[in-house]
């Protein structure tokens, strides 16, 4: 299996985030790619491959143009703020909640950041929109191998992409990887394109980037949103809006929940999937269901990744793997590498 490494992740290092009312050292780290790329050179998984270059208009495909010039400009304009502001990471403070207008956008630089934000978690670098970009193409190489043939191809790469949508950043996640892969690959000739998320926490943004669409089924196994983070999104009902009415499906998981409830909310994510007639899958593989995650709530071992891989592999689609969460540094390339080993 070919895997596309982000080289440029370690130009995204965000110093702090704001959890549970303090500023605390980031959970998201660049040794967290390290350690699986470390661990896939190790066991001699495939060949680690550097992406190849797109052109900018394949991101406007998922994500508004507005946006993306924002991203581009936004450490720019930080540090002309305040020379000083190039020693901090930038944050968002204010937010266009409910009866707020959200059309404009205000030149003022911290109401920028709020138009195209929703947390407090995620510091925007001087790295971060190379680091980003670079990750986008990550996975449209890993689409692309796909679509020359390869069974599976992963994308390596942080900062991670499912709670990114079409105009805005959170969860650590900028520019949304996985929904880009899938639109590569709807683009280039494949008509049904099935997203599984298996991270810990429901991908928002790539449920609301195909929410209004038949063409690209959405499938997530999550933790309960009415407790999880991301909260306000995630929940068994979202199914969907017009023509896409049906082809989002979330299978939430109470906090504590195991291998065994997991695994049979996988099975049916993958029956659905299978009846919807995917012509290519695309997984957004977090490893944030690991017991030991430190900022999540299920109870997978290590071990338990290569019964996801295995099971993964008799789905018989031609799959994108695209690297999200995990946290549990130390464990994360064990957990990463065991996936990929099932799967070949
Ligand atoms: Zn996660």
């Amino acid at each position: 299996m070919k895997t596309f490494f982000n080289h440029l992740h370690t130009l995204h290092q965000g110093k702090v985030e704001m959890f549970r009312g303090e500023m605390v050292p980031c959970f998201e780290v660049a040794a967290r790619t390290e350690h699986v790329l470390h661990e896939l050179q190790r066991r001699q998984l495939g060949t680690v491959l550097q992406p190849q270059g797109f052109d900018g208009a394949v991101l406007e495909r998922v994500h508004a143009r507005r946006y993306l010039q924002f991203l581009e400009s936004a450490w720019g304009q930080w540090v002309a703020l305040d020379p000083a502001n190039a020693q901090r990471d930038a944050f968002p403070s204010v937010w266009p909640i409910r009866t707020l207008r959200s059309d404009v956008a205000p030149d003022n630089f911290a109401a920028r950041m709020g138009l195209f934000s929703f947390d407090t978690g995620t510091p925007l670098t001087a790295g971060t929109w190379a680091a980003a970009r670079s990750g986008a193409h990550c996975a449209l190489s890993a689409a692309r191998a796909v679509l020359d043939g390869d069974q599976a191809a992963f994308a390596l790469t942080r900062p991670p992409g499912h709670h990114a949508g079409k105009d805005f950043f959170g969860g650590y996640c900028f520019l949304n990887n996985a929904a880009l892969a899938a639109q590569y690959l709807r683009d280039h000739g494949v008509e049904r394109v099935a997203v599984l998320d298996i991270d810990y926490h429901h991908g928002n943004g790539t449920q609301a980037i195909f929410y209004d669409r038949a063409d690209v089924l959405v499938a997530s196994v999550h933790g309960n949103p009415s407790t999880e983070y991301p909260f306000y999104s995630g929940y068994a009902d979202d199914t969907g809006v017009g023509p896409g009415l049906g082809y989002n499906l979330n299978l939430p998981l109470n906090r504590g929940s195991g291998f065994a409830d997991w695994l049979g909310a996988l099975n049916v994510a993958l029956e659905r999937i299978a009846a919807f007639g995917a012509q290519a899958l695309v997984v957004s593989m977090g490893m944030d269901t690991f017991e030991g995650d430190p900022i999540s709530g299920f109870k997978l071992h290590s071990d338990d990744y290569l019964r996801v891989g295995e099971r993964l592999a008799k789905v018989h689609l031609p799959t994108v793997l695209v690297f999200e969460g995990g946290y549990a540094v130390a464990e994360v390339g064990i957990n990463a590498a065991n996936i990929l080993q099932g799967l070949c």
